[in-house]
Protein backbone atom coordinates (compact mmCIF):
# COMPACT_ATOMS: atom_id res chain seq x y z
CA UNK A 1 0.00 0.00 0.00
CA UNK A 2 1.54 3.25 -0.95
CA UNK A 3 0.94 5.85 1.48
CA UNK A 4 -1.07 9.15 0.67
CA UNK A 5 -0.19 12.67 1.69
CA UNK A 6 -3.04 15.22 2.53
CA UNK A 7 -3.51 18.73 2.48
CA UNK A 8 -6.30 19.12 4.90
CA UNK A 9 -7.64 21.88 7.09
CA UNK A 10 -9.93 23.05 4.51
CA UNK A 11 -11.72 22.98 6.37
CA UNK A 12 -11.23 20.54 9.04
CA UNK A 13 -15.03 18.99 8.58
CA UNK A 14 -13.84 17.64 4.98
CA UNK A 15 -10.54 16.64 6.13
CA UNK A 16 -12.39 14.13 8.61
CA UNK A 17 -14.92 12.67 6.15
CA UNK A 18 -11.24 11.69 3.65
CA UNK A 19 -9.88 10.26 6.80
CA UNK A 20 -13.18 8.32 7.41
CA UNK A 21 -13.70 7.11 3.94
CA UNK A 22 -10.00 6.50 3.11
CA UNK A 23 -10.09 3.98 6.14
CA UNK A 24 -13.39 2.42 5.47
CA UNK A 25 -12.61 1.87 1.84
CA UNK A 26 -8.88 0.75 3.05
CA UNK A 27 -10.62 -2.00 5.45
CA UNK A 28 -13.03 -3.37 3.08
CA UNK A 29 -10.71 -4.20 0.60
CA UNK A 30 -8.07 -5.58 2.53
CA UNK A 31 -9.96 -6.67 5.83
CA UNK A 32 -8.48 -7.73 8.86
CA UNK A 33 -7.09 -4.83 10.70
CA UNK A 34 -5.94 -2.85 7.55
CA UNK A 35 -5.90 1.05 7.28
CA UNK A 36 -5.08 4.06 5.59
CA UNK A 37 -1.37 4.34 5.29
CA UNK A 38 -0.92 8.55 5.24
CA UNK A 39 0.28 11.81 6.31
CA UNK A 40 -1.79 15.09 6.89
CA UNK A 41 -0.87 18.66 6.30
CA UNK A 42 -3.48 20.33 8.11
CA UNK A 43 -3.34 24.40 7.71
CA UNK A 44 -4.95 27.05 9.51
CA UNK A 45 -8.24 27.81 7.41
CA UNK A 46 -8.32 31.21 9.06
CA UNK A 47 -5.31 31.96 7.28
CA UNK A 48 -6.71 30.68 4.05
CA UNK A 49 -10.07 32.45 4.10
CA UNK A 50 -8.66 35.32 4.62
CA UNK A 51 -5.90 35.30 1.25
CA UNK A 52 -8.93 33.55 -0.99
CA UNK A 53 -10.82 37.12 0.01
CA UNK A 54 -8.14 39.10 -0.16
CA UNK A 55 -8.12 37.32 -3.36
CA UNK A 56 -4.01 36.68 -2.43
CA UNK A 57 -3.62 33.83 -4.97
CA UNK A 58 0.03 34.07 -4.85
CA UNK A 59 0.67 33.68 -1.36
CA UNK A 60 -1.89 30.69 -0.95
CA UNK A 61 0.33 28.93 -3.43
CA UNK A 62 2.72 29.75 -1.56
CA UNK A 63 1.08 28.41 1.45
CA UNK A 64 0.21 24.85 -0.80
CA UNK A 65 3.38 24.70 -1.85
CA UNK A 66 5.08 24.53 1.41
CA UNK A 67 2.54 21.96 2.53
CA UNK A 68 3.13 19.83 -0.20
CA UNK A 69 6.52 19.82 0.62
CA UNK A 70 6.50 19.06 3.79
CA UNK A 71 4.51 15.78 2.48
CA UNK A 72 6.75 14.63 0.09
CA UNK A 73 9.33 14.89 3.01
CA UNK A 74 7.22 12.82 5.10
CA UNK A 75 7.19 10.09 2.53
CA UNK A 76 3.66 10.47 0.86
CA UNK A 77 3.78 8.28 -2.27
CA UNK A 78 0.89 10.34 -3.91
CA UNK A 79 -0.83 13.94 -2.96
CA UNK A 80 -3.83 15.01 -2.80
CA UNK A 81 -5.52 18.74 -1.95
CA UNK A 82 -8.77 17.90 0.05
CA UNK A 83 -10.61 21.18 -1.31
CA UNK A 84 -11.89 21.87 -4.19
CA UNK A 85 -11.69 26.05 -4.62
CA UNK A 86 -7.65 25.48 -3.61
CA UNK A 87 -6.89 23.52 -6.90
CA UNK A 88 -6.53 26.78 -8.00
CA UNK A 89 -2.73 26.09 -6.86
CA UNK A 90 -2.76 23.05 -8.27
CA UNK A 91 0.01 23.90 -11.42
CA UNK A 92 1.99 25.50 -8.11
CA UNK A 93 2.25 22.51 -6.27
CA UNK A 94 2.54 19.89 -9.24
CA UNK A 95 5.48 21.98 -10.10
CA UNK A 96 7.44 22.40 -6.87
CA UNK A 97 6.74 18.46 -6.47
CA UNK A 98 7.76 14.98 -7.71
CA UNK A 99 5.36 12.31 -6.39
CA UNK A 100 2.25 12.44 -8.40
CA UNK A 101 -0.97 14.82 -8.05
CA UNK A 102 -4.47 13.39 -7.88
CA UNK A 103 -6.65 16.26 -9.50
CA UNK A 104 -10.02 16.30 -7.85
CA UNK A 105 -11.65 17.76 -11.48
CA UNK A 106 -10.13 14.90 -12.86
CA UNK A 107 -11.36 12.30 -10.63
CA UNK A 108 -14.74 13.85 -10.58
CA UNK A 109 -14.74 13.70 -14.87
CA UNK A 110 -13.71 10.11 -14.93
CA UNK A 111 -16.71 9.25 -12.82
CA UNK A 112 -19.41 11.40 -15.17
CA UNK A 113 -17.79 9.41 -18.13
CA UNK A 114 -18.84 6.53 -16.63
CA UNK A 115 -21.87 7.57 -15.95
CA UNK A 116 -22.15 8.86 -19.71
CA UNK A 117 -23.48 12.06 -18.74
CA UNK A 118 -22.79 15.73 -21.02
CA UNK A 119 -24.27 18.13 -18.85
CA UNK A 120 -23.74 19.20 -15.38
CA UNK A 121 -24.36 21.95 -12.60
CA UNK A 122 -21.56 22.90 -10.70
CA UNK A 123 -21.84 23.93 -6.65
CA UNK A 124 -19.02 25.17 -4.99
CA UNK A 125 -17.68 28.30 -3.55
CA UNK A 126 -17.51 31.71 -5.96
CA UNK A 127 -13.91 31.13 -6.26
CA UNK A 128 -14.83 27.92 -7.91
CA UNK A 129 -18.08 28.65 -9.78
CA UNK A 130 -16.10 31.81 -11.07
CA UNK A 131 -13.09 30.21 -12.26
CA UNK A 132 -12.62 27.65 -15.38
CA UNK A 133 -11.10 25.07 -13.15
CA UNK A 134 -13.89 22.99 -13.64
CA UNK A 135 -15.35 23.58 -16.94
CA UNK A 136 -11.98 23.99 -18.60
CA UNK A 137 -10.95 20.65 -17.88
CA UNK A 138 -14.50 18.98 -18.08
CA UNK A 139 -15.51 20.35 -21.26
CA UNK A 140 -11.22 19.53 -23.31
CA UNK A 141 -11.05 15.88 -21.85
CA UNK A 142 -14.35 14.85 -20.51
CA UNK A 143 -16.84 16.33 -23.46
CA UNK A 144 -19.08 17.58 -20.41
CA UNK A 145 -20.54 21.06 -20.59
CA UNK A 146 -20.63 22.29 -16.99
CA UNK A 147 -23.45 25.10 -15.87
CA UNK A 148 -23.40 27.24 -12.80
CA UNK A 149 -25.98 29.07 -10.53
CA UNK A 150 -27.07 32.35 -11.59
CA UNK A 151 -24.92 35.25 -9.61
CA UNK A 152 -27.75 35.45 -6.93
CA UNK A 153 -27.75 31.60 -5.75
CA UNK A 154 -23.96 31.61 -6.64
CA UNK A 155 -24.05 34.11 -3.29
CA UNK A 156 -26.10 31.71 -1.61
CA UNK A 157 -24.47 28.77 -2.11
CA UNK A 158 -21.12 30.82 -1.75
CA UNK A 159 -22.90 32.22 2.10
CA UNK A 160 -23.70 28.65 3.10
CA UNK A 161 -20.39 27.00 2.91
CA UNK A 162 -18.39 30.03 4.09
CA UNK A 163 -21.07 30.52 7.25
CA UNK A 164 -22.25 27.16 7.84
CA UNK A 165 -21.08 24.22 6.30
CA UNK A 166 -16.79 24.97 7.01
CA UNK A 167 -17.98 25.58 10.63
CA UNK A 168 -19.89 22.32 10.50
CA UNK A 169 -23.38 23.81 10.97
CA UNK A 170 -26.39 22.22 8.92
CA UNK A 171 -29.68 23.64 8.75
CA UNK A 172 -32.57 22.54 6.54
CA UNK A 173 -33.20 26.08 5.04
CA UNK A 174 -30.22 25.78 3.62
CA UNK A 175 -30.72 22.77 2.15
CA UNK A 176 -34.29 23.50 0.73
CA UNK A 177 -32.15 26.40 -0.77
CA UNK A 178 -30.04 23.91 -2.74
CA UNK A 179 -32.26 21.92 -3.44
CA UNK A 180 -34.54 24.74 -5.34
CA UNK A 181 -31.10 25.71 -7.33
CA UNK A 182 -30.60 22.34 -8.74
CA UNK A 183 -34.35 21.96 -9.65
CA UNK A 184 -34.16 25.28 -11.63
CA UNK A 185 -31.09 23.76 -13.58
CA UNK A 186 -32.98 20.49 -14.47
CA UNK A 187 -35.34 22.68 -16.59
CA UNK A 188 -32.04 23.71 -17.64
CA UNK A 189 -31.47 20.41 -19.12
CA UNK A 190 -28.50 19.37 -16.24
CA UNK A 191 -28.06 15.52 -15.63
CA UNK A 192 -25.71 15.65 -12.53
CA UNK A 193 -25.13 17.76 -9.96
CA UNK A 194 -21.12 18.30 -8.84
CA UNK A 195 -21.05 18.73 -5.24
CA UNK A 196 -17.60 21.04 -5.95
CA UNK A 197 -16.95 21.69 -2.55
CA UNK A 198 -15.86 19.03 0.02
CA UNK A 199 -18.43 20.14 2.65
CA UNK A 200 -21.69 20.29 0.31
CA UNK A 201 -22.01 16.28 1.35
CA UNK A 202 -22.60 17.33 4.66
CA UNK A 203 -25.86 19.47 3.88
CA UNK A 204 -26.70 17.81 0.34
CA UNK A 205 -27.36 14.06 0.67
CA UNK A 206 -27.85 11.69 -2.46
CA UNK A 207 -31.75 11.48 -1.22
CA UNK A 208 -32.05 15.29 -2.04
CA UNK A 209 -31.05 15.14 -5.07
CA UNK A 210 -33.14 13.39 -8.19
CA UNK A 211 -30.68 12.82 -10.96
CA UNK A 212 -26.62 12.18 -10.69
CA UNK A 213 -24.90 12.86 -7.68
CA UNK A 214 -21.13 13.69 -7.61
CA UNK A 215 -19.65 14.26 -4.60
CA UNK A 216 -16.07 15.16 -5.17
CA UNK A 217 -15.20 14.10 -1.31
CA UNK A 218 -16.02 10.56 -1.75
CA UNK A 219 -14.63 10.67 -5.28
CA UNK A 220 -11.55 12.17 -4.47
CA UNK A 221 -10.88 9.76 -1.57
CA UNK A 222 -12.04 6.64 -3.57
CA UNK A 223 -9.66 7.41 -6.37
CA UNK A 224 -7.25 8.03 -3.57
CA UNK A 225 -7.41 4.75 -2.50
CA UNK A 226 -7.21 2.94 -6.00
CA UNK A 227 -4.10 4.57 -6.54
CA UNK A 228 -2.52 3.46 -3.17
CA UNK A 229 -3.72 -0.36 -3.85
CA UNK A 230 -2.48 -0.37 -7.49
N1 LIG B 1 -13.68 22.88 1.08
C1 LIG B 1 -14.20 23.81 0.18
C2 LIG B 1 -13.96 23.46 -1.26
O1 LIG B 1 -13.93 22.28 -1.56
C3 LIG B 1 -14.23 25.24 0.54
C4 LIG B 1 -13.20 25.72 1.52
C5 LIG B 1 -12.02 26.23 0.80
O2 LIG B 1 -12.09 27.35 0.32
O3 LIG B 1 -11.02 25.53 0.65
O4 LIG B 1 -13.88 24.27 -2.12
Amino acid sequence: MKKIGLIGGMSWESTLIYYQLMNQQIRERLGGFHSCKLVLDSVDFAEVEHLQHQQDWGALNELMIESAINLERAGAELIILCTNTMHKCAQAIKSHTSVPFLHIVEATGEQIRKEGIDRVLLLGTKFTMESELYPSILKNKYLTNCLVPNAKDQQTMHHIIYSELVHGIIKQESRSQLKEIISKSIKEGVQGVILGCTEISLLLRPVDVSIAYFDTTAIHARAAVNFALN
